[in-house]
């Protein structure tokens, strides 16, 4: 029988082949990396793996007649992710050589690289990792091939039990099938579905970066697992400026730079997840917090504010306990319970239905710097990331279906002008229904094409997030990106046509009839803590003037300046700037390097031909001298960057 063969010309390869013409291979059915040999396929050495018919195998795997192959490239999408799913077992077995007793549990593919979790009797710790780095290395240049075997999930079982492999086990038990996949090199063999690359020789840049405990299975109640993260890259290139960039985040890292710049704080004995914000901490938020109101005021927004615990009754008829109670916090009172909110909703909803609406008075745009605790797990609570108490910049619009529209629209130029603001570039993504959800079929399909015409009458380019909704309707998700290229979630779109039939909200139409309003959940910086770390990172703490707690500083070159200092401190002060003083009898120099350490925006220098021609010296962030000015002049140039709101100085 002769087998036929087309390539596809996808990689920018150049074949010597007619797209789409059968090759005729000979009589046999041949692994695919042969039939790439015959083909004189170029690169053959960065082929990691093949589809086959669109479906993604080894390259060892067999081609059937009128199949159609295509070479997968270390270096595509695909590719990347088998190299460094295989450089997972490659670390596995490196710690099984090197650990004797480890067991192992999952290794797959993250961005930009992999993990595996390990079962030790202690756990391992950055400084295993050189030794395992250096194994992984010897098991590379072997140049190992990767092997797939088939076999029953019964043989299996035999197979991982009689090594008390007791995760691989469990995992084949649950998988429920009859056939499983096995992967081998040298001494080490996985359950896996594959595909691999063919050799380990094929791993060129790769390193261990951290560990971390993690649970197996995610549940707090079973074992504390050992995981150690890597990266790996197509190029030695790739990985380097992988680095460099990890580098630049750790520089940037919001927790680090919250202490340094006296930010903010955790402390075990209040609880995880909670922030503790110290006084310059708070005055940024209350910064952002007063741009915020002012901004929504200006919009038509009316500020709102509603309890912080309200009656369980309420929230089992909002289906928020149905659908979101393993995210509540619960209390009682006078043998009542009550929900603690973990969404400003309810109470909106409540001064809506506090009258009788006519069409005139919509859309209603109520707004709530609204506080809000939420259970995460103690695993996923990160900085001012991931917490359990948190701010949202939350506002509920109730308005006419004629409305929706607009609104959504106003809310995406809102968004923009936001991002605009603060620096960030975004992206949008249109999220459908989840599994778990209220409403019906109709009233899903009608908020989803709502706001999918929003955003296309924009001219806005967007994604869609399958089954990511919000339970009670779909929603529009902005993931902003920093200056590192990093995506973080931030503003929100929320459809919602439940929670007005499930509160029995209405208005008068122009017609005397009562119909029911839709109604928007939105937040733009979302919550308030998650954007303050994101903005420390994008701006490695040196905030724009109209953000910086503190923007100019005051030192005094020696103790004979200090009455013109305090002068100039007054006038600052006196201008609404946010200023203090340095007038300590310390070397100007270290002054001055303290204050840029604080990534303070302006110091002023006071020295003795400054107090004789009451002028100041400016020196701005990042070590430049502006030409000596008055006081005066030094005030109108804050005022103006900050009427602006400008991103630099
Ligand atoms: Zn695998
Ligand atoms: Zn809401």
């Amino acid at each position: 029988m002769d087998a036929l063969f087309s390539l596809y010309n996808t990689m920018g390869y150049k074949i010597h082949l007619k797209h789409n013409s059968p090759i005729d291979m000979g009589q046999e059915p041949l692994p695919a990396i042969e039939v790439l040999g015959l083909l004189n396929i170029k690169d053959m050495g960065r082929v990691v793996a093949v589809k086959i018919n669109g479906i993604l195998r080894d390259t060892s795997a067999t081609v059937d007649s009128n199949a159609e192959l295509e070479p997968v490239l270390i270096d595509s999408d695909e590719g990347v992710d088998i190299l460094r799913h295989s450089t997972s077992h490659v670390m596995a077995m490196a710690v099984k050589e090197l650990f004797p007793g480890v067991k192992v549990a999952i290794g797959p593919t993250i961005e930009n690289g992999f993990y595996y979790d390990f079962d030790y009797q202690r756990p391992f710790k950055e400084d295993d990792l050189p030794l395992i780095e250096a194994k992984m290395e010897e098991i590379i240049r072997h140049d190992l091939p990767f092997r797939r075997e088939e076999m029953s999930s019964e043989e299996a079982m035999d197979l991982f039990r009689s090594q008390d492999e007791t995760y691989k086990t469990e995992i084949i038990e649950d998988l429920d099938e009859k056939m499983v996949s096995l992967y081998t090199h040298g001494s080490f063999r996985d359950l896996c579905r594959g595909p691999h690359i063919p050799s380990t020789g094929m791993i060129k840049a790769f390193k261990l970066i951290k560990t971390a405990g993690a649970y197996w299975r995610g549940d707090e109640n079973r074992a504390m697992l050992s995981r150690i993260y890597g990266v790996a890259f197509s190029s030695k290139k790739d990985l380097k400026r992988y680095l460099d960039r990890l580098e630049e985040a750790k520089k940037r890292d919001h927790i680090k730079l919250g202490k340094q710049l006296d930010l903010f704080s955790t402390y075990e004995e209040i609880g995880a997840g909670m922030i503790v914000w110290h006084p310059k901490g708070a005055l940024l938020r209350h910064i952002i917090e007063e741009f915020e109101v002012e901004e929504h005021l200006k919009r038509g927004y009316d500020l709102v504010k509603g309890p912080q615990i309200l009656k369980t009754t309420l929230w089992e008829k909002s289906g928020h306990f149905d659908n979101y109670r393993e995210n509540m916090y619960f209390t009682e009172i006078d043998e009542q319970s009550y929900g603690i909110k973990p969404m400003n909703c309810l109470s909106h909803m409540l001064i809506y239905r506090s009258k009788i609406r006519s069409y005139r008075e919509l859309p209603k745009r109520y707004f709530e710097l609204g506080l809000v605790h939420r259970h995460e797990r103690s695993g996923v609570l990160h900085g001012l990331s991931r917490v359990r108490e948190f701010t949202q910049d939350d506002a509920h619009i109730l308005c006419t279906p004629e409305q929706l529209n607009g609104e959504i629209k106003e809310i995406l130029d809102f968004i923009k002008e936001m991002m605009d603001i603060f620096g960030f570039d975004y992206e949008v993504e249109v999220s459908t229904r989840p599994e778990k959800s209220i409403g019906s079929d109709e009233d899903w399909e009608r908020g989803t094409k709502a706001l999918m015409e929003a955003v296309d009458d924009l001219s806005i380019e967007y994604r869609i997030n399958q089954g990511e909704g919000a339970f009670y309707g779909p929603k529009i998700d902005i993931k902003l990106k920093d200056a590192l290229d990093r995506s973080w979630q931030c503003a929100t779109v929320q459809c919602d046509f439940t929670l007005p039939e499930r509160f029995d909200l209405s208005y008068i139409d122009n017609e005397g009839r009562k119909q029911r309003p839709v109604m928007l959940h939105r937040v733009i910086l979302g919550s308030i803590e998650r954007f303050i770390g994101v903005l420390i990172e994008q701006h490695a703490g040196a905030f724009p003037t109209w953000l910086a707690p503190v923007q100019a500083r005051v030192l005094t070159v020696t103790d004979r300046c200090i009455p013109f200092g305090e002068k100039v401190l007054k006038g600052l002060i006196d201008a609404d700037i946010r200023a203090e003083a340095d007038f300590r009898n310390e070397k100007l120099g270290m002054k001055v390097r303290e204050a840029q350490t604080q990534k303070i925006p302006y110091v002023l220098i006071i020295g003795d031909k400054e107090a004789e021609k009451a002028a100041v010296t400016v020196r701005i962030r990042g070590g430049k001298n502006l030409p000596l000015m008055t006081e005066g002049e030094f005030i109108k140039r804050v005022h103006e960057n900050c009427r602006q709101r400008r991103l630099q100085l």
